[in-house]
């Protein structure tokens, strides 16, 4: 006899787990989908679309797992819910969900348009409701699930005078961990739900900043540098395999010290 406060087992599943990483066509996605692919997921890689999510589909690939290009708008909620029963219909199974794809707004609120905000939170704290609400019947159904939550340091800090994201962004990655921590409690026990937030991650996000200030940031730093996607993806896919699992509604800091200095 299991003990009662143990959770049912889980569904069986076939074939290798699959992990769905939105904003995978760069930057911190694509290195989580690499990274999740190294481990032997098959995944779907989430973004806008064009050549440089076809490179990221095909270099993910290259390690030896099956990766397929999702074109797709996060903040589409009906495109959202097809693409995922599509995933679902395609491989059977969907283990791992990370929502990653964002945006800066870099307006203070003097300058800010309402359209701005609505956009700002519609991609960043939208875009995570819809794959949720698309992917969490279907890790309920099958009693096992990880959703993965990029948040930032500035939901916590606020945004810095240098920053390029602003009051708005830090707002959508404050809502983020609201809902990290809402579906933790709602989807347990069987599926997990945690957040990381990054500190300075050199990427197409924010090349130009510390392109220009990088002596300036690297010194707000405890561990001297900025960081790498990898240093995130490698949190990623941590988050998606650490085995046995008894972390949910958890927010990782990834930054280098950077929120504790
Ligand atoms: P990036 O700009 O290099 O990559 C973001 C990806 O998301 C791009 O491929 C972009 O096309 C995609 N994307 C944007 N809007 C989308 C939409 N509406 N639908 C689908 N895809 C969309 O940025 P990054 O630095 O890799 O950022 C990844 C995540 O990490 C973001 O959520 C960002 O807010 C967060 N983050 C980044 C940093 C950092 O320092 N780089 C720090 C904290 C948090």
């Amino acid at each position: 006899m299991p003990d009662a406060a143990e959770p049912a087992a889980a569904t069986p599943a076939t074939g290798a787990p699959v992990a769905i990483v939105t904003g995978a066509g760069r930057g911190i996605g694509f290195a989580s989908a690499r990274e999740l692919a190294r481990k032997g997921y098959r995944v779907a890689l989430v973004d806008l679309g064009g050549a440089e999510l076809d490179g990221a589909v095909a270099t993910v690939a290259s390690e030896g797992v099956e990766a397929i290009g999702l074109p797709c708008d996060v903040s589409d909620y009906a495109l959202v819910q097809d693409l995922a029963a599509q995933v679902l219909a395609r491989w059977g199974r969907i283990d791992v969900l990370v929502n990653n794809a964002g945006i800066s707004q870099p307006k203070p609120i003097l300058d800010i348009t309402e359209a701005e905000w609505d956009l700002t939170i519609n991609v960043n704290l939208k875009g995570c409701f819809n794959w949720c609400k698309a992917v969490a019947p279907k890790m309920v159904d099958a009693k096992r699930g990880r959703i993965i939550n990029m948040s930032s340091v500035s939901a916590n800090t606020g945004a810095a005078r240098s920053a390029v994201s602003k009051f708005a962004y830090c707002a959508s990655k404050a809502g983020v961990l609201g809902l990290t921590r809402g579906l933790a409690k709602e989807l347990a026990p069987y599926v997990t739900v945690n957040a990381i937030c990054p500190g300075s991650i050199e990427t197409h996000l924010t090349a130009a900043l510390i392109e220009a200030r990088r002596d300036e940031i690297t010194n707000g730093i405890p561990l001297g540098r900025v960081g790498t996607p990898q240093d995130i993806a490698v949190v990623v896919a941590f988050l998606a395999t650490v085995e046995p699992n008894y972390i949910t509604g958890e927010v990782i800091d990834v930054d280098g010290g950077q929120w504790v200095n």
